[in-house]
């Protein structure tokens, strides 16, 4: 094992493992820390995937802790804490107290901040993040359900996260190379820096950043992060050359698409199943919680589906006024849980019933659902669109799972995405 990593959430998780299995580690992804009898002989990167990026600081920082041990002891030689590429975290966290959390462990001094992931369009500029050309404030990040972020400077988001000291690599000197992204690690263990957001507009910069990153023992960003990082376990002759995972199969069966998110992207990809003819089911929040739709009247109504060319589609994702009127009646959390808990038990029933084919829109959704099937590792398949495979369920009857991040895939994701099943 060369590279671990823990992800705080699940669709993130199987972003990097893609962005890690495309650089020719060959990677698995287990759902929380393994199993001791999985086998992982062979497994050159192993990415944790949790669910603590909206859970309260102290447990995220218990589970995190507890990941990166598991990754110690199977021997990683270097650990990348993964989160959102639009930093979704809240005053509380969890991203500065996980992330100072591993560097006591690690016994680290310093380490970095770059969610950049330009093919996303999601870059860091003089410390500011942009999604697209917003700014990451102005963008449809400040209305997300669970995380909005209101505020597009990362040195004083992360600042506000922990009470060490937080600094920046500005573009400048990323776009001087790796000695010079280096030499500024120097000075800002000597200024007693801690986490430095590092500016990165390009895949370009990220390979720069991940040849400098080399002796570092903790990383933190996003899936772009990992670009550069194969290349410096093959410069050590640790890592064979080879392109992606080439006998990766898939079984196909019966489909379905559960949306639980309501980013912009993922409204726009219901909006053209919808167009494009897929049979769509609404949830509503308020008739869950009002005892009036449960997991039963929703499968009734997938199963009655049968066009195999336009699969159902099942959606509880609503425009940002919507989302804060029912949250307003059920609250926050609640409402969140509601939704997630119940498009988890529709995804276990269509399975009992043989379903096997399922695209999953949005990341506590995709948590959620992962978790109530029990599915506790993934092998990662071909890239539907950036960030996006597809993968398969590691257990006695696989499953084809597409995990797709809220903002994530183009507008015509839940349609394509079929056709690259192997
Ligand atoms: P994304 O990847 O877009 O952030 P997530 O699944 O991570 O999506 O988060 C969306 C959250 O919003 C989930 O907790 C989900 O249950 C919740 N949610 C979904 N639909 C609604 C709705 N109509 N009203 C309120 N909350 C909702």
């Amino acid at each position: 094992m060369l590279l671990g990593a823990v992800a705080d959430d699940l669709t993130g998780a199987t972003d990097l493992a893609l962005t890690l299995a495309r650089g020719g580690m060959r990677t698995v992804q287990v759902m929380g820390t393994p199993a001791p009898d999985l086998d992982l002989s062979g497994v050159d990167a192993l990415v944790i995937a949790l669910k603590s990026r909206t859970i309260p600081a102290p447990a995220a920082v218990a589970q995190s802790l507890a990941a990166a041990r598991a990754l110690e002891a199977l021997g990683a030689r270097q650990i990348i804490f993964k989160y959102c590429s639009t930093f979704d975290s809240t005053p509380d966290g969890n991203i500065g107290p996980v992330a100072d959390a591993l560097l006591d462990l690690l016994q680290t001094p310093l380490t970095i901040a770059c969610p950049a992931f330009p093919t996303n369009k999601r870059t860091i500029y003089q410390g500011h993040l942009f999604v697209g050309d917003l700014l990451l404030s102005d963008s449809p990040m400040k209305d997300h359900p669970l995380t909005p972020m209101r505020d597009a400077n990362l040195v004083r988001v992360l600042g506000a996260q922990t009470k060490r000291k937080v600094g920046l690599v500005p573009y400048q000197i990323v776009a001087a190379g790796a000695d010079a992204i280096k030499s500024a690690f120097e000075r800002a263990t000597g200024d007693g820096i801690s986490h430095l957001v590092v500016d990165a507009i390009s895949d370009a910069d990220l390979h720069a950043i991940g040849a400098a990153v080399s002796d570092l023992p903790l990383i933190t960003g996003g899936s772009g992060i990992a670009l550069g990082l194969p290349e410096n376990f093959r410069r050590q002759g640790l890592l064979a050359q080879r392109q992606g995972d080439t006998d990766f199969r898939a079984p196909h069966g019966r489909r379905v698409i559960l949306a639980g998110s309501c980013s912009a992207m993922t409204r726009q990809q219901v909006a053209a199943a919808q167009a494009a003819g897929c049979p769509s089911f609404r949830i509503d929040p308020l008739a869950i919680a009002a005892g009036k739709l449960s997991a039963a009247d929703i499968v009734n109504w997938v199963v009655g589906q049968n066009n195999v060319d336009k699969p159902p589609l099942v959606y509880s994702s609503a425009d940002p006024a919507e989302v804060e009127a029912i949250q307003g009646q059920l609250g926050r959390t609640e409402a969140g849980e509601s939704v997630e808990h119940l498009l988890g038990e529709v995804a276990v029933r269509l399975r009992d019933i043989g379903f096997i084919e399922f695209l999953i829109a949005g990341g506590e959704t995709s948590g959620a659902v992962v978790g109530a099937l029990g599915v506790a590792a993934l092998r990662i398949g071909p890239e539907i669109d950036p960030g996006v495979p597809w993968t398969v369920s590691l257990c006695k009857q696989p499953l084809a799972l597409a995990l797709k991040s809220g903002n994530f895939g183009a507008v015509d994701f839940f349609l394509k995405a079929w056709g690259k099943l192997p």
